[in-house]
Parts: structure tokens; C-alpha cells; sequence
């Protein structure tokens, strides 16, 4: 899923991976952020939220949304993933 707006700041990487290890650990997020570039622009995308990383938990209150300053593109990635929808 393309997401516009994202300033690839990570930040709901970091967290993500705090919430599953205690510690800033990106490398234990669910979500991944993955840039894309052409030689002119960058465009960021969301990889899915399990497969080789960390499944996701589907947080109550999810750190990622919360520290995100996009947060409203993000819930909807996590809402679209939740229905099981393409992403
Ligand atoms: S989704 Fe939000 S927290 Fe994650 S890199 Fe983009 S702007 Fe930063
Ligand atoms: S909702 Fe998923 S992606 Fe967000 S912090 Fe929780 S486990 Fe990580």
C-alpha cells in the first residue's frame, strides 16, 4: 500500500519493535516501510504486517498509530489489513 504523505521519520517501526521486545528494536517491527525511488522522487510503501516479520498484534491501542504523524493513513493500512483486504 502506497502511503501518502509518509516522511519515512520510521518512528512507528521503532515503537512497533518496542512493543514486542521492550526495546526500539526495528528489526522486530510488524510493519516495514520500504522506499521506492525513481532518481527524482521517493515513495513509501507499508509491506505487509506478518510474513517474515513479527506478527502483528493488532495493538488496542497501537503504539505505531499513536507516535505516527500520518496516524490516519496508518489506522487505515491497519484497518484495510485487518479486513483482509489487499495491501
Ligand atoms: S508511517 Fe508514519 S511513523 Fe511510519 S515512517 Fe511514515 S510517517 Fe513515520
Ligand atoms: S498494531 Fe501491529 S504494527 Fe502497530 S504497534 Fe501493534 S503490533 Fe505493531
Amino acid at each position: 500500500m502506497k502511503l501518502i504523505g509518509c516522511t519515512g521519520c520510521r518512528i512507528c517501526e521503532a515503537v512497533c519493535g518496542y512493543h514486542h521486545t521492550g526495546t526500539f528494536c526495528p528489526a522486530k517491527s510488524s510493519i516495514v516501510v520500504r522506499d521506492v525511488e525513481d532518481g527524482y522522487n521517493v515513495e513509501r510503501y507499508f509491506d505487509a504486517l506478518a510474513d517474515e516479520h513479527t506478527t502483528c498484534d493488532r495493538c488496542v491501542e497501537p503504539l505505531c498509530v499513536k507516535y505516527c504523524p500520518k496516524r490516519d493513513v496508518l489506522r487505515a493500512f491497519l484497518d484495510l489489513d485487518k479486513e483482509g483486504q489487499n495491501i
